[in-house]
């Protein structure tokens, strides 16, 4: 099952080119903020099954490409990132010296990204106007949580998944001869995470460790890596959260990226396509505004 967010607020199931309106059976669907309504209904979602599909059987096709894709999740508990997490990124980023020393979730642990910094295609991406620094496209297969867990061993993890999704964790970059900022800061920045086009449920991916996830930018692949070569799995990553806090329904792991990050600019398109999960495309604009710390290159 593929469940989407769209328009105002309006969830559906995606069936090929189309979605079907299944609003009716989400409790609480609405424009009213704050829009919780997917982390209840994923909380519920076995009750709520039945009445999805009668809804689906009684709704009429219509066309995806018509409707504006809001974050299929608008608004989890908790967005919860691993830092670079595919053997080969690691040696690219320590080439870079701009991690530290290329350690995995396994020795440093993960970061939140802020709840605030979600978005969809219908929105996309904005960078901040006149910021002179570059902004990176990561590739990541989004988990989804299904149930509320805490100290969920490796071995049972897989279970307290809900489903997958493609997020895009758009980051500054540090520089060299800038200040180090805050990396929650960094990878914060409103539309900064964009997630979708939908929820594919777990019971439709046999297998979360085999599974290509690429990246376009403009057409032109940029990261194109597979789900198999993660250095902290998604069960173990779920095994490291829950141990240092409680996970929730509709919670969003960002499981880290692969190789091949590079920068992004206003007027490009970028394209996430992770297998049996779906593609999502974003636009990459300017945001309207600037911001007074400036994030400026320093001068060479
Ligand atoms: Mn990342």
């Amino acid at each position: 099952m593929k469940i989407a967010v769209f328009n105002d607020y309006r969830v559906g199931l995606v069936e090929g080119d189309s979605i079907y309106d299944v609003t009716s059976a989400i409790p609480g669907a609405a424009p009213a903020w704050p829009a919780i309504f997917m982390t209840r209904a994923i909380a519920d979602w076995q009750s709520l099954r039945p009445r999805v599909l009668e809804a689906r059987s009684s709704a009429a096709p219509v066309p995806l490409s018509s409707v504006r894709l809001l974050p299929p999740n608008p608004c989890p508990i908790q967005v919860v990132a691993a830092p670079a997490n595919y053997r080969k990124h690691i040696a690219e980023m320590g080439a870079m010296a701009v991690t530290k020393k290329g350690r995995s979730a396994r020795e440093q642990g993960f970061f939140m990204k802020s709840t605030a910094s979600l978005t969809g295609p219908a929105r996309g991406i904005e960078l901040p106007r006149s910021a002179t620094r570059r902004f990176d496209h990561e590739s990541e297969l989004a988990v989804i949580i299904g149930k509320t867990c805490r100290n969920v061993p490796r071995e049972q993890a897989l279970d307290a998944v809900f489903g997958y999704s493609c997020l895009i964790d758009v980051t500054m970059r540090i520089e060299k001869d800038v200040a180090e900022e805050e990396r929650v800061m960094r990878k914060s920045f409103e539309t900064f995470t964009p997630l979708g086009p939908w929820i594919t449920t777990a019971d439709e991916i046999a297998d979360p460790q085999q599974l290509s996830n690429q990246l376009f930018v403009n057409g032109e692949l940029r990261q194109d890596a597979n789900t198999r070569d993660m250095i902290v799995g998604v069960a173990e990553l779920i095994e490291l959260v829950s141990s240092v806090m409680t996970l929730y329904p509709g919670d969003v792991i960002a499981t880290g990226t692969p190789e091949g990050i590079g920068p992004i600019r206003p007027g490009d398109k970028v394209s996430i396509r992770i297998d049996q999960v779906g593609q999502m495309e974003v636009d990459v604009r300017e945001a309207a505004a600037g911001t007074p710390f400036g994030f400026e290159l320093a001068a060479r």
